[in-house]
């Protein structure tokens, strides 16, 4: 029998993470932030969500920004929170509507007082967009959106422990999630601990790294703050002591390259950045982890015909 050849691993996504603006001059940056990471050939632009109305449009417009503008894929964040089942049947039905085709679901932040929604837990999102992407059949390819979760390499701070995060990961699984993110982290050893007891507990799904290049000390004690971290006292030094913007740009880009490059080398199978709605930082992360992409091959229409 003429062996097989063996195939060859697919190489590591790319995807980066964008939020809704919140003014004008956000909104600017914004625009020039997809027109600077778009030529990196991204697998997917992910746009943050909110419940709050105001922001939940706001969402929805860069969603029709990127497919009507840009050749960028986007997958929309969906939290649960606040929400009533039907209205989070019409969101994901509008998502699809519009040409959306990845949701990371997830349950979003309890804001304390805050009505909780009628859904408890992020596995319960991914079963209702399963639930709703039946009625989508034909618009869907093979029936199916991509769906995401979020998973933790530092427990939640809701969560009673590691291990627990870890069964929810599973949970989320059978539930229908097709891959994971992960919150940010700051040590290596973190993302390897989650990859390796997520798998000895039944988790096959790709777990992706989330990596985020903090080049601002406040920024850090404000993103530790809202994702209940400890600050990483080698990088909250480095961003302190750093003598001026240019220095702390290149100390907590290289903080960063280093857990990306960590992250591969363990086996990771892409990566998902965090960019503040800022290219210069994700570029210059991408510059130190030389991350294989897909090369742009254009097409003429010569191309398409089939020779005479
Ligand atoms: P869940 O998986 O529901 O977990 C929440 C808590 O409930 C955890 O403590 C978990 O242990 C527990 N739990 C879950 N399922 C069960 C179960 N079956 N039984 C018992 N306990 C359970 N927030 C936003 O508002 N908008 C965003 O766009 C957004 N994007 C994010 C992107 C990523 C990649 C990540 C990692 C987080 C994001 N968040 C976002 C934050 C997220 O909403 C919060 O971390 C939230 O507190 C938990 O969301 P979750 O989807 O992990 O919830």
């Amino acid at each position: 029998m003429t062996p097989r050849p063996t195939a060859r691993p697919a190489p590591p996504s790319l995807s980066y993470e964008l939020y809704p603006p919140r003014s004008a001059a956000s909104a600017d940056t914004l625009l020039r932030t997809i027109e600077e990471l778009e030529p990196t050939r991204p697998d997917h632009v992910s746009v943050t969500y909110s419940g709050d109305e105001q922001r939940r449009d706001s969402s929805l417009a860069l969603l029709d920004h990127l497919l009507a503008r840009t050749s960028l894929r986007p997958l929309a964040h969906l939290t649960c929170v606040g929400s009533t089942r039907a209205e989070l049947e019409q969101t994901v039905a509008a998502l699809v509507r519009r040409g959306v085709r990845g949701v990371l679901a997830l349950r979003g932040d309890l804001d304390p007082g805050a009505e909780p929604g009628e859904l408890r837990h992020a596995g319960e999102l991914v079963e209702l967009v399963r639930e709703v992407e039946q009625r989508h059949t034909a618009a869907l390819a093979a029936g199916r959106l991509a769906v995401g979760v979020a998973a933790y390499p530092t427990r939640h701070p809701e969560s009673p422990s590691f291990r627990h995060d870890v069964e929810v990961l599973l949970a989320k699984q059978r539930s229908g999630a097709d891959f994971a993110i992960t919150q940010v982290y700051f040590r290596p050893q973190r993302y390897e601990r989650l990859v390796a007891a997520a798998r000895a507990a039944g988790v096959t799904i790709p777990i992706v790294p989330g990596i985020m290049p903090v080049t601002d000390p406040r920024r850090l004690r404000t993103l530790c703050r809202l994702a209940g971290l400890a600050p990483h006292p080698g990088l909250a030094a480095a961003l302190e002591d750093a003598p001026g913007p240019a220095e702390r740009h290149r100390a907590g880009v290289a903080f960063a390259a280093r857990l990306a490059r960590a992250a591969l080398d363990a086996g990771a199978p892409g990566l998902h950045l965090y960019t503040f709605n800022e290219h210069r930082a994700a570029l210059d992360l991408l510059e130190h982890v030389d991350l294989p992409r897909v090369p742009h091959v254009p097409v003429a229409l010569e191309d398409l015909l089939l020779p005479a």
